[in-house]
């Protein structure tokens, strides 16, 4: 930290945000991570037993950092019940002809749909001056949809909002169309690949992929209906035929938990500032007989836990906060940021009483020194907050857009949709040559281990940034409420 540079701009600031008072130590994070990242832990995968010590690591941890629980039911843990479906056999049938590129999952064990109309419904997508379904009646229809994005819409509906949109209109089964540059035979990995839903998520009875070809098959006139598709003008077309489709899956249930700790605030007011990271990792990611067989998940995401109880402890020492401090430790965010969203769906705040939010995912692969970034920059008014936090603490700030890229891809992402101001801040952002080159390499394999991938100075460094940052989120007269 730069003390000159620090004194120098002190009169020129709010005065109701305290420096920090003892900076965080790369050693204090790198003891929750050789414990969390360490084989014993197996990759801390939802469902298995190292998620269950990694959870009980955490809330332990927590109670150390000065934390009481923060569950509804006034303990720690908060349970989410997930559903795990695997492909097991799907049969598809079009009138007498048997069609076998598709691949899908139903709602139960074995569903059968039988002589069920066809629609092509383009993209799926309604809103954005666009209502690719409208005038068809959907009910108990098998809805074929390409997927990716009309050419020229910026921000089209996520696929899960599309999802939900035929859902709504009482489809039987919605069926994707794969890309036409990867072969069928080249993407069984991903067609046979378990997917997980929370338990409460509604679905159609069935949902899977078919191939360029057997959509072909399906639709004489398929170069034109794909060309119409880019148009706002198009519509669902019905296609000719019956389908009939009978699928069998493995379907597995099982629970996990969000880990929640809070400090109280002085004020009961019922406003807080939330601190998120996911503790979930890939588990074990190899194949038997493979060297090493886990992904033990350091830097993704050890570090953002670490980092967590640390910024808890922190926040411990001086004044006591105005605003409560709440602490999620998510799971299942590898498997599509699901803790998140089941805590925003009962969330232990109301969402309109959270003031602002901190998530904190892969900080540990940047020394000290770097600039600060934030994921989320433009999208909340948290940017001067952190800004002059960071330029307190003697870092400079960089300033450009280019973390966003990473907005979608972290827990956070729930958050702000629902409305709560949520970033991600610090160095490990701001040099994303140095995040690709970890993305491209140790990222989600078993090389990203402790004593490997992790390099502690700028997670120590971020972590300080974090408690700055919260002390004037935490205080009304500081950071007001929106
Ligand atoms: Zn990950």
């Amino acid at each position: 930290m730069n003390h000159l540079r620090t004194a120098l701009l002190l009169p020129l600031l709010v005065v109701s945000t305290p420096s920090i008072t003892a900076p965080i130590r790369e050693a204090a994070l790198a003891r929750h991570i050789d414990v969390l990242a360490s084989d014993a832990y197996e990759g801390r995968k939802p469902g298995t037993p190292g998620a269950i010590k990694a959870v009980t690591y955490i809330a332990g941890a927590f109670r150390d950092a000065g934390l009481t629980p923060g569950a509804a039911d006034g303990g720690w843990y908060q349970a989410i019940a997930f559903t795990e479906r695997t492909p097991v056999t799907t049969d598809m049938r079009v009138g007498t002809r048997h069609e076998a590129e598709v691949t899908a999952t139903g709602l139960d064990p074995q569903v059968r749909i039988a002589n069920a109309p066809i629609v092509f419904a383009g993209y799926g997508i309604v809103g954005q001056g666009r209502d690719d379904l409208a005038g068809v009646a959907l009910t108990g229809a098998v809805v074929v949809i390409r997927s990716g994005t009309p050419a020229g819409m910026a921000q089209a509906p996520r696929t899960a909002e599309r999802i939900a949109t035929l859902q709504a209109r009482g489809v039987a089964a919605i069926l994707t169309v794969t890309s036409a540059t990867t072969p069928w035979a080249d993407q069984t990995a991903q067609r046979t690949r378990p997917a997980t839903t929370l338990a409460t998520v509604r679905r159609p009875s069935v949902q899977g992929t078919m191939s360029q070809a057997a959509f072909r098959r399906l639709a004489p006139n398929a170069d034109a209906l794909l060309a119409a598709t880019d148009t706002a003008g198009f519509r669902t077309v019905p296609l000719p035929g019956r389908m009939s489709l009978t699928v069998e899956t493995t379907i597995r249930p099982f629970t996990s938990w969000n880990v929640i700790g809070r400090r109280a605030g002085t004020a009961a007011m019922g406003q807080a500032v939330l601190f998120t990271g996911h503790w979930d990792h890939l588990g074990i990611c190899r194949p038997e007989g493979a060297t090493d067989r886990i992904c033990n998940g350091a830097v993704d995401n050890a570090s953002g836990i670490a980092s967590m109880i640390e910024t808890a402890r922190e926040l411990g020492t001086g004044a006591k906060p105005v605003r409560d401090e709440v602490f999620i430790a998510t799971t299942a965010e590898e498997l599509g940021l699901l803790g998140m969203e089941a805590w925003a769906d009962a969330p232990t705040v109301p969402l309109t009483d959270v003031v602002a939010a901190i998530n904190v995912d892969t900080v540990a692969i940047a020394p000290r020194g770097l600039p600060v970034a934030i994921v989320g920059r433009g999208l909340t008014r948290l940017d001067r907050v952190v800004d002059r936090a960071a330029r307190r603490l003697g870092r400079k700030v960089d300033t450009d857009l280019e973390a966003n890229a990473f907005t979608d891809r972290q827990d956070g992402a729930v958050l702000v949709r629902r409305g709560v101001p949520a970033v991600m801040i610090g160095g490990s952002f701001s040099d994303l040559k140095r995040l690709e080159a970890f993305l491209g390499s140790v990222y989600h394999g078993p090389a990203d281990a402790p004593g490997k991938s992790v390099v502690l100075g700028g997670a120590a460094e971020d972590a300080d940034l974090t408690v700055a940052v919260a002390r004037t989120l935490v205080d009304p007269a500081a950071y007001p409420a929106r």
